[in-house]
């Protein structure tokens, strides 16, 4: 079984640790490059790839568009 290396989303480094988690419970990752500015980051955000708010939005827009009487 081969894992897919995880990048870095600030370095696209792949020299990545986990990091504990966050309050909510979600994966922490760190960034052991030393170039990177930003090292820790949460990866379950580009998993989803829409964050919730978006997701919304999408849904509204659906409705919305849904939502035109025909004549
Ligand atoms: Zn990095």
């Amino acid at each position: 079984m081969i894992l897919e290396p995880i990048h870095c989303p600030n370095c696209d480094g792949i020299e990545v640790i986990k990091h504990g988690t966050t309050a909510d419970g979600k994966q922490r990752y760190f960034c052991q490059s030393s170039e990177c500015s930003r090292r820790t980051f949460i990866l379950q955000y580009t998993y989803a790839g829409y964050s919730p708010e978006v997701k919304q939005q999408i849904s509204n827009m659906a409705i919305n568009g849904s939502d035109i009487p025909n004549p």
